[in-house]
């Protein structure tokens, strides 16, 4: 049976989480799913989504948000966009505090989702605002193509005609729904969200906020709390699939009739073995030697290492090999592992109970092919006796990188990472990175131009995104964990093969692009006033 409601989303353990579809509120029937604080876990809420008509849902969403948001400009899309991250930002202390019950984060943990999502959504309304008036994108400029000027071709971007479904990870509850959000309603496509069951909490709460403000066209944003059920045996030619999360249930997805038979476009951001290169020329106690231990040590343990972009592979030149070790021993030694609910506690649990046990077989994994540097039980504080799902930091090395398999193919998510000595040939620790088989971001730190040349030339295809950290931005840098709305999040091969992001880029996913071509007057006549002002230069 489904129940309209109306009360805010709670944190009681009899409690059903509210799904938003075909306009309104409902909850799957059934005891659902228990949604856990998995430093205590003690129950907050439960999940269902059965009963609910997901091909009406999707249906809703096609026929009634996808018209009003077509009938908007960029600029009025980038409005509501706008409208939402002022949302997220103004109940940014009630979402934190949701996020370190269900997620099991610090307080900076949760900050890092929320506000990367408050932020990505401000990030795509300010490309709205330039975007201006149009409805329609003009990609590069007219190409002339018969004898004469008069025949010329134009390729130009519309929104799609369908739904966009989006199928998040555990990870990052706030962000992920933000990120993905913000790309499709600028682009005009109505979305459907799906956060993973287990931390749905936070997602579930935004989307009251969202509806509650009513700054949304109806149809244009419907969330599903928990299961999909049978929601993409329904997908469509119009529709576009953007997923994170697993290689395997990718896998899954990819086989969807939808995406087979009629072209369902799927963009998948899956699993990522990324990497830190240490150049040979960097002298310990340097900016840029500091650089790199920070940013190892914080990739590894902010959000527990459950970052799909976290350094799981750092490779590191003979010669600074025990220095290296010596430093990030001592660093992770000292991380205080606890309750996150704790202003002491540097690093909270792993979500779930799963993850802990796929962790935990995963440092094995490890550990049968390299050596413990820093494995130590440490009893976490400020939660009851043999509760919570936790993992203290690990880290591993091996002095033959080449010659191990695990550590280049094998995604621990958790606070787990490998250090690989390398003879400092930049050659060499590009084929190292390569190994991973395709990731999201690696990161090398280094002030030798011709080191970094090399690394870059022999990364780049493997790499969605390279970090460059040197002396001269050390005092400026992001995180190389940090996605960031302007730049491409996403990577080849084992990463999934997908691209999100990177500023106006990341709309041509939910656009179609479409030659045009035909007498130059009949054209510019034809287009005149949907293209003022939408006009995205290739890179
Ligand atoms: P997962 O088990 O694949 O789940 C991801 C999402 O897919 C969840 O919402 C899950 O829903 C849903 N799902 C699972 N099976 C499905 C199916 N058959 N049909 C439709 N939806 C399905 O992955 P996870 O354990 O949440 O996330 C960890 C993985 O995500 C890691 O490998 C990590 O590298 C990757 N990740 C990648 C990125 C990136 O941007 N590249 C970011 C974060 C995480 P339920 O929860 O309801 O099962």
């Amino acid at each position: 049976m489904l129940a309209p409601m109306s009360t805010p989303t709670p944190t009681n353990p009899t409690t059903v989480l509210r799904s938003y579809v075909a306009g309104r509120f409902v909850t799957g029937s059934g005891p659902g799913t228990p949604l856990l604080n998995p430093a205590t876990e003690e129950v907050l809420a439960h999940t269902s989504t059965q009963g609910i008509d997901f091909r009406a849902a999707l249906a809703h969403a096609r026929d009634v948000g996808g018209p009003a948001l077509r009938a908007l400009t960029f600029a009025e899309r980038g409005e509501i966009v706008r409208g939402l991250s002022r949302l997220i930002h103004s109940h940014r202390d009630e979402l934190i505090q949701l996020a370190i019950a269900n997620g099991g984060n610090t307080r900076g943990d949760a900050k890092f989702d929320v506000d990367g999502a408050s932020a990505t959504l401000a990030a795509y309304a300010e490309l709205g605002a330039q975007l201006g008036a149009s409805r329609l994108l003009l990609d590069g400029g007219a190409v002339p193509i018969g004898r004469s000027a008069r025949y010329v071709g134009q390729h130009i971007l519309a929104p799609r005609r369908g739904v966009a479904v989006h199928i998040n990870a555990f990870n990052f509850p706030a962000w992920g729904l933000a990120e993905k959000a913000a790309v499709a309603l600028l682009a005009g496509m109505p979305v459907v969200s799906k956060p993973a069951t287990a931390t749905a909490l936070v997602a579930a709460r935004m989307t009251e906020l969202f509806i509650e403000s009513k700054l949304l066209p109806e149809g244009a944003f419907s969330f599903i709390a928990g299961s999909s059920g049978d929601l993409l045996e329904h997908l469509q030619g119009q529709d576009v699939l953007a997923f994170t999360g697993s290689s395997d249930t990718a896998a899954t997805l990819r086989a969807l009739r939808g995406v087979v038979h009629d072209s369902v476009r799927i963009n998948v951001e899956a699993d990522s073995l990324n990497s830190a290169v240490l150049g040979p020329d960097v002298e310990p106690g340097s900016p840029t030697w500091d650089l790199f231990v920070a940013d190892v040590v914080r990739e590894m343990t902010q959000k527990t290492g459950q970052k799909c972009t976290a350094i799981r592979r750092i490779f590191v030149p003979e010669a600074l090999a025990e220095t290296v070790l010596e430093a990030l021993r001592e660093r992770l030694g000292a991380v205080r592992v606890g309750n996150p609910a704790l202003e002491e506690v540097n690093m909270g649990p792993l979500s779930t109970a799963s993850q802990l046990a796929e962790v935990r077989s995963g440092i094995a994994k490890l550990r049968g092919e390299a050596d413990v540097v820093l494995d130590e039980a440490r009893a976490p504080v400020g939660v009851p006796a043999g509760k919570g799902f936790f993992q203290a930091p690990v880290l591993l090395k091996t002095a033959r990188p080449q010659a191990v398999s695990a550590m280049h193919q094998h995604e621990v998510f958790g606070p787990v990472a490998t250090v690989g000595i390398y003879d400092g040939r930049a050659a060499i620790a590009a084929e190292l990175v390569a190994r991973g088989g395709g990731s999201l971001v690696a990161s090398c730190y280094a002030d030798d131009r011709a080191f970094i040349e090399e690394l870059v030339l022999g990364t780049a295809p493997y790499s969605g995104r390279l970090f460059l950290g040197s002396a001269k931005i050390a005092g400026q840098a992001t995180p190389p964990g940090m996605v960031l709305p302007t730049l491409v999040h996403g990577g080849p091969g084992r990463a999934g093969g997908g691209e999100e992001l990177g500023g106006p880029r990341g709309l041509s996913f939910y656009l179609q692009r479409t030659a045009v071509h035909g007498d130059k007057a009949i054209l510019e006549g034809t287009l005149k006033g949907a293209l003022i002002d939408g006009t995205i230069k290739p890179a």
